[in-house]
């Protein structure tokens, strides 16, 4: 029997789990701050602009979550009962309390995994769109796309590629939304620049709250009439937030740690060679989510806990996550705390 850990527990659940620092809390504290709502906020213009910059896109804005950021965009792109495509598992079909349809009024369509697990194939797109149809055929207006794939594994979408599946969107005369939530993810394993992998989507949605580790915070980012709308819908929604700089001023913090994502990705590879050693079957993450598939995700969930290593039970497997408030130690520790496969 494995003994429980000594010290805190190691919490791989996910990367969100992260607590703004001492750094990031005074930023906070000393924010510059107006009301957003009537006339605005600097800080929250300041990393507006900022993130706007990094995507090379017209204009940004500061929504509260990721997924109010990937709602407001279905919601200014789609009319009630109009189709839009999204790769199998994405959050914006599964993890979004079906907003996507409640409020956006959006039909889905999924596509397979044909160019590798989370990526669709840009003839998937075009097949899914077909060459129009009777007066009841469905309107389709949307291409979701996600890098990185979170439900995948947190796999990465080579420029390439998105491009090509862009061009196959616009060609069938979608526009296209970037769920790139953990866009700074791939940017950084890919070793390119973030708008890179943005370039020609309509709309990205970047999250700050993730490995970057604001408490709080996504930006919207796109064409400069659609962030004019965007922020309608935001206000809509309840999003709009007066002094908001003080969140702000956590996200330009976390925009100067994209960087040190490295280190994740390493811890990733680093835990996932510790469980192969262990008799494991497990994947080399491409980024920092691991998936290891077991039998029994929730009874091996519950026997980590235990054994004061916290993880997440998907379908079939259990789901890992580094970030800014795990070291490589912890990773050690948390090899340690699996039982032996089988
Ligand atoms: C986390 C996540 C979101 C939503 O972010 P929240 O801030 O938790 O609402 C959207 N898309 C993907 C791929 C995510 O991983």
């Amino acid at each position: 029997m494995t003994p429980p850990l000594a010290g805190p527990p190691v919490d791989l659940r996910s990367d969100t789990v992260t607590r703004p620092d001492a750094r990031m809390r005074r930023a906070m504290a000393d924010a510059e701050v107006g009301d957003d709502v009537l006339d605005g906020d600097p800080t929250l213009r300041a990393l507006e602009e900022e993130v706007a910059r990094l995507l090379s896109a017209e204009d940004a804005l500061w929504v509260p979550s990721g997924s109010m950021g990937n709602l407001i965009a279905l919601c200014v792109r789609l009319e009630r009962g109009d189709r839009f495509l999204a790769p199998d598992r994405a959050h914006v079909l599964d993890q979004e309390v079906g907003t996507a349809a409640w409020l956006a009024g959006g039909m889905p369509r999924t596509l397979p995994w044909s160019a590798g697990p989370g990526r669709p194939r840009p003839d998937d797109v075009t097949r899914a769109v077909g060459r129009g149809g009777p007066y009841f055929a469905l309107r389709d207006r949307l291409l979701c796309l996600e890098n990185t794939h979170n439900a995948a594994g947190g796999t990465v979408t080579p420029p390439a590629e998105h491009r090509r599946l862009v061009a196959a969107a616009h060609t069938a005369g979608l526009l296209v939304h970037l769920d790139g939530a953990r866009l700074w993810n791939a940017a950084v394993a890919l070793g390119v620049p973030v708008a890179e992998l943005a370039e020609g989507a309509d709309s990205v949605q970047v999250c700050l709250s993730k490995g970057l580790g604001a408490p709080v915070g996504s930006v919207l980012a796109g064409g400069a009439a659609f962030v004019r709308e965007a922020r309608r819908v935001r206000k809509m929604l309840g999003g709009g937030i007066r002094q908001g700089g003080v969140l702000g001023a956590a996200g330009l913090v976390a925009l100067g740690r994209v960087d040190r994502l490295a280190e994740d990705h390493e811890n990733a590879r680093l835990l996932a060679a510790g469980l192969a050693e262990r008799g494991w079957k497990t994947d080399v993450p491409q980024t920092n989510i691991v998936l290891l598939p077991v039998d029994d995700p929730a009874g091996t969930v519950a026997l980590l806990a235990g054994r004061g290593v916290r993880t997440v039970p998907t379908d079939d497997a259990v789901r890992m996550i580094t970030h800014h408030d795990v070291t490589r130690r912890d990773i050690l520790r948390a090899v340690d705390a699996f039982p032996t496969p089988g």
